[in-house]
């Protein structure tokens, strides 16, 4: 349940009838939220007097509910806006792992002559073997700093597990949860105390139930700054990597109140399929895509078969506009 309180109850008494209750407290503008489980049917007595509205849920998708708020949330990335009434489609691009300085200021120098504003690069890499380029971890995180300063852009990296979400949150603009990550409380708590935006990527076996339930550990911790990012599901198919879940997003889009973002690179596996996917999901009339683009993707140390090269997302960034724009979108 979402209980708006009257607009005479202050912020430390909302806080104290949230202890009292057991329910989560978020201040939205002047307006002071409780959110309890999604089981109490009910206004606690207690808190009858203080009711200005409330809303019941079938289940926990609360927050995120387009039942409670049926705008969609608006998102700033950098300068760019999206979600809300933006119809921004952010391209988000960049290297699967920051693997030198050299290699990055050359993906940060596409972005820049493509007209883009946000890199994207993994410096704590969630590898399935230990053997694997695990990523530059810290020195990583130092070389994207290195390009906002140099080229003003925003970067977004994703964090592994928890021991290193200080350093990810310290040094990045948008934090992204992947998708091995996305169950980890410490992660999303941690997420859920700071203002910057979250991007949140499906886990690979993960239900659009469980899905929405990350996001809400975030919302229900006052960060209102959440973007739900599909990345394909494992099914029986071993032809393509992963299979990029379209029905999921229209279900995200007609029930939650979120951005969403697209992944097509680690859907696919392969950087053939990329430029038709983009498109197809594009044509969804989606926020954002995140696409792998590596400076040379055949010596890339991770994900090199889904890379594109700079001609190869060149030329999809200039078949995406009108494909966007048929929508009522604008790729930014
Ligand atoms: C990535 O974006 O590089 C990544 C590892 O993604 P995912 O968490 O979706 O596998
Ligand atoms: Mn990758």
């Amino acid at each position: 349940m979402i209980i708006h309180l009257k607009p005479n109850v202050s912020v430390d008494r909302a806080s104290q009838l949230a202890k009292e209750n057991k329910a989560f407290h978020v201040t939205n503008g002047d307006t002071q939220i409780l959110v309890t489980g999604s089981g109490i049917k009910e206004v606690p007595q207690s808190l009858v007097e203080h009711t200005d509205q409330y809303w019941v849920f079938p289940n926990d998708m609360q927050l995120s509910s387009r039942k409670y708020q049926n705008e969609k949330r608006e998102v700033s990335i950098g300068n760019v806006k999206i979600g809300g009434t933006n119809n921004n489609t952010i391209v988000i691009a960049g290297p699967c792992s920051v693997e030198s300085e050299e290699q990055i200021r050359m993906s940060s120098q596409l972005l820049i002559k493509n007209g883009l504003t946000t890199l994207r690069g993994g410096c704590y890499k969630p590898r399935t073997s230990p053997y694997s380029f695990q990523g530059m971890g810290l020195d990583g995180l130092k070389l994207l700093a290195k390009m906002r300063e140099e080229f003003g852009l925003t970067v977004i990296t994703e964090a592994r597990d928890a021991t290193h979400i200080d350093e990810i949150i310290e040094y990045t603009d948008v934090i992204q949860v992947g998708a091995k990550a996305m169950y980890d409380q410490g992660i999303l708590r941690a997420c859920s105390k700071i203002k910057k935006p979250v991007l949140i990527k499906r886990g690979f076996g993960t239900t659009l139930q469980e899905f929405v339930q990350s996001a809400e550990f975030v919302l229900s911790g006052g960060n209102e700054n959440v973007i739900l990012c599909e990345r394909g599901l494992r099914t029986f198919e071993t032809g393509t990597r992963f299979t990029l879940d379209l029905c999921g997003v229209a279900w995200l889009q007609e029930h939650t109140n979120l951005p969403i973002i697209l992944d097509p690179s680690h859907a696919m596996g392969y950087a053939y399929g990329v430029p038709a996917l983009s498109k197809a999901c594009t044509a969804m009339g989606i926020d954002g895509l995140l696409i792998e683009v590596h400076p040379d993707p055949s010596v890339a140390k991770s994900d090199a078969s889904q890379q594109l090269d700079h001609a190869q997302f060149e030329k999809l960034l200039a078949e995406l506009k009108p494909v966007a724009n048929s929508v009522g979108y604008n790729i930014i």
